[in-house]
C-alpha cells in the first residue's frame, strides 16, 4: 500500500525545512522526511554551528512563508559589508572598502542568524501546519518515476506515491543519484572553520571580510552574547592549516584569530566549538527529471562567500513554489519541471563561476598576484555605478 502526498521532499536540512514550510504554506499536502532528526540547541552534539545571512530577497520568502515573525527577534541586521586586503608582507590592512546597503535600499542587505536556531524555529513552524507531516528517522531509499507521478521508498519500507519529488537531501543526493543526474565538482583543497567569538570593539552590524592568503577570513555581526559584541567567524584556509587551527589549544588559536583578523575587533574569545567544513564548487547538470526537482546544495554547492549558498537556494524555492501555485493541477509535470531548470540553472552556473574566481582570488599566496587584488578590489570600488551594481548582483537583485 502507498500513501498519497502531493509533494515528497528528501533531507531536513535548513533548504528542505524552508520548502516544507513554502509548500505548505501554498496549500499542497507535503511528506518530510529525514534519516537524522534535526539537532535544535546550540550545545547538543551535532549541532550545526554555522549562521546563514538572509539577504534581502531570502528575508522576504521567509516572511511570506510565515517563519520570519519567529526569526525576527534573533536576528543581527548586516548595513555594512567592509572588505579588508591584508596581503601585503605583514598581516595589516592595506586597502579597506565599505559597501553600505544605504547606496541601493532603505534597508539592510540581510540578517544573520545561527543554523541550529533555524532548524528549531522551522520544525515549530512545521507542527503549526495540518497538511505537512514531518517524519524524522527514515530516509528515502529508492525512486521510481514515471510521467504521472513518482514512487518513493523509505528506509523502513514505507511506499509513498506524489506528483512531485523534492531532493533537498544535501550535496551527495541519493534522490538525485537516483534520477540518474550527474555533477560537476572543483575541489580547491581548502576548508573552513566556522564558530563564534566575542570581543571587545562592537560590529556596528558591519560584516567584515579580510583577505590574506588561503581564503578569506570573515566576520558576521551576530546580536550580543553575555553582554558582550558577538560575530560568526568562517575562516577559511588550505586544508592542512585548518586542521591544524582546528586542534590547537583555545589560547593559542585565540592568539592566531588576533594575527589573522589584524586586531580589527581586539582580542577575539571563542565562544563556541569550531566546525570544519569541505569546500568545493559542485553544480548538477540539470536542475530537474522526470517528476523531480533538485534544491539547494543537492543541486549546487558553492564556497562560503558574500553569503550567496542558502540565499540561492531560496532563489530556487521562490522559483519553484511559483510555478507549483501558477498550475497547481499540474504540479510536477514536464512543462513545470524544464521550466524550473530553464529558470535556475543558468544563473545558478553563473553564480557558481562568480564565487570561484574570488575564491581563488582570495587563495591566492604569491605576493605580486596580491598586490593585483588589492589594486583590482580599490578600481572596483571607486567608480561608483559599478559598485552599487556589485551591491545589487550580491543581492540576487541583479543577475
Ligand atoms: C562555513 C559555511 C558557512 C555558510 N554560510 C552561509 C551564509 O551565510 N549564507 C548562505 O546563504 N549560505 C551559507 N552557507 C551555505 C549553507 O550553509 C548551505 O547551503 C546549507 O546549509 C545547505 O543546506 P541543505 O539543506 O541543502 O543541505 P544539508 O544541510 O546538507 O541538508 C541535507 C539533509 O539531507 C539529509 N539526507 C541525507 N540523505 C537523505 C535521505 N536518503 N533521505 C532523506 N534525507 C536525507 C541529511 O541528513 C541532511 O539533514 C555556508 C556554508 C558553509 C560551509
Amino acid at each position: 500500500m502507498s500513501t498519497d502526498y502531493d509533494i515528497v521532499i528528501s533531507g531536513g536540512g535548513v533548504a528542505g525545512l524552508t520548502a516544507a514550510a513554502a509548500m505548505g504554506s501554498a496549500g499542497f499536502s507535503v511528506l518530510l522526511c529525514d534519516p537524522t532528526p534535526p539537532v535544535t540547541a546550540q550545545d547538543q552534539a551535532g549541532a550545526d554551528l554555522r549562521t546563514t545571512a538572509f539577504l534581502q530577497p531570502a528575508q522576504q520568502l521567509l516572511d511570506e512563508i510565515g517563519l520570519w515573525d519567529r526569526l525576527s527577534a534573533h536576528a543581527a541586521p548586516l548595513q555594512i559589508m567592509r572588505i579588508v586586503d591584508a596581503g601585503g608582507p605583514e598581516p595589516e590592512p592595506r586597502v579597506v572598502r565599505e559597501f553600505n546597503a544605504a547606496d541601493i535600499s532603505s534597508g539592510p542587505f540581510g540578517w544573520n542568524l545561527p543554523n541550529w536556531l533555524l532548524r528549531r524555529e522551522m520544525v515549530a513552524r512545521l507542527s503549526e501546519m495540518p497538511n505537512v507531516t514531518f517524519r524524522p528517522g527514515p530516509g528515502t531509499a529508492s525512486l521510481l518515476t514515471r510521467e504521472s507521478e513518482a514512487l518513493v521508498t523509505l528506509s523502513d519500507g514505507t511506499r509513498l506515491r506524489s506528483r512531485l519529488v523534492i531532493a533537498a537531501d544535501g550535496r551527495n543526493s541519493p534522490m538525485r543519484e537516483a534520477a540518474g543526474i550527474g555533477v560537476k565538482t572543483t575541489r580547491y583543497g581548502q576548508k573552513a572553520l566556522a564558530f563564534a567569538v566575542t570581543h571587545p570593539i562592537p560590529h556596528d552590524n558591519v560584516s567584515t571580510e579580510i583577505h590574506r592568503s588561503g581564503g578569506p577570513f570573515t566576520l558576521v555581526p551576530l546580536p550580543d552574547r553575555d553582554g558582550l559584541p558577538c560575530s560568526a567567524v568562517v575562516w577559511m584556509e588550505d586544508g592542512p592549516e585548518a586542521l591544524r587551527l582546528s586542534r590547537l589549544p583555545t589560547a593559542d588559536f585565540e592568539a592566531a584569530m588576533m594575527t589573522r583578523s589584524c586586531g580589527l575587533f581586539g582580542p577575539l574569545t571563542l565562544a563556541t566549538d569550531r566546525s570544519l567544513w569541505p569546500i568545493i564548487t559542485q553544480v548538477a547538470e540539470r536542475m530537474s527529471g522526470e517528476r523531480i526537482a533538485l534544491l539547494a546544495e543537492a543541486a549546487h554547492v558553492v564556497p562560503p562567500i558574500g553569503a550567496q549558498g542558502l540565499n540561492m537556494s531560496l532563489g530556487d524555492l521562490r522559483c519553484l513554489r511559483d510555478l507549483a501555485l501558477a498550475a497547481p493541477a499540474t504540479l510536477g509535470d514536464r512543462a513545470m519541471l524544464e521550466a524550473y531548470d530553464r529558470r535556475r540553472h543558468a544563473e545558478v552556473r553563473l553564480r557558481a563561476a562568480g564565487i570561484d574566481a574570488l575564491n581563488r582570488a582570495s587563495q591566492i599566496s604569491a605576493q605580486p598576484l596580491r598586490d593585483l587584488r588589492a589594486a583590482g578590489l580599490s578600481a572596483l570600488y571607486g567608480a561608483a555605478p559599478v559598485r552599487k551594481m556589485l551591491m545589487q548582483m550580491g543581492l540576487g537583485a541583479r543577475g
